[in-house]
């Protein structure tokens, strides 16, 4: 009836990239490097979906050796992920996502970034929960080499 499913993933600061973080495009000295948009908070919700149907991970169905998910928009890959997700008969009930960055400040597109995720996926918005915290300058995160992202996510079938 239920099923749940966790995801994870980092990705690398670098200079002259834009910082896409939930769907949203934050204004910051750095952005994250990868073969598509890098927003590392879509991709551990993507992981998380995926898991929770044991239909494998985000590399499997979007590989980065493919030139067709070189720079694309994660929200694409997320509303991809959330049709495989309804064929297989199962609704999101709610997930939970944790950003871990030294920065920026992420509150004040807390809200914005919930609605997004929330329309890409087309469920309310208090299904989507999102937080950000710092890890006390410890670690890659602390270091601000990287951003890392936490999610959960509860399925149920219809
Ligand atoms: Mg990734």
């Amino acid at each position: 009836m239920f099923r749940i499913g966790q995801g994870f993933d980092v990705h690398k600061l670098a200079e002259d990239r834009d910082l896409w973080i939930c769907g949203i495009k934050i204004p910051h000295t750095h952005g994250l490097l990868g073969h598509s948009d890098a927003d590392v908070a879509i991709h551990a919700l993507c992981d998380a979906l995926l898991g929770a149907l044991a239909l494998g991970d985000i590399g499997k169905h979007f590989p980065d050796t493919d030139p067709r998910y070189k720079g694309i928009d994660s929200k694409i890959l997320l509303s991809h992920v959330m049709k495989l997700i309804r064929e297989k008969g199962y609704e999101l009930c709610n997930c939970d996502i944790t950003i871990c960055a030294e920065a920026p400040k992420f509150r004040p597109y807390i809200d914005e970034m919930r609605r997004t995720l929330a329309s890409v996926m087309n469920v309310n918005t208090d299904c989507v929960s999102v937080k950000a915290t710092t890890t006390e300058k410890l670690g890659f995160t602390g270091r601000r080499e990287g951003i890392s992202s936490l999610a959960v996510c509860i399925l149920s079938k219809v």
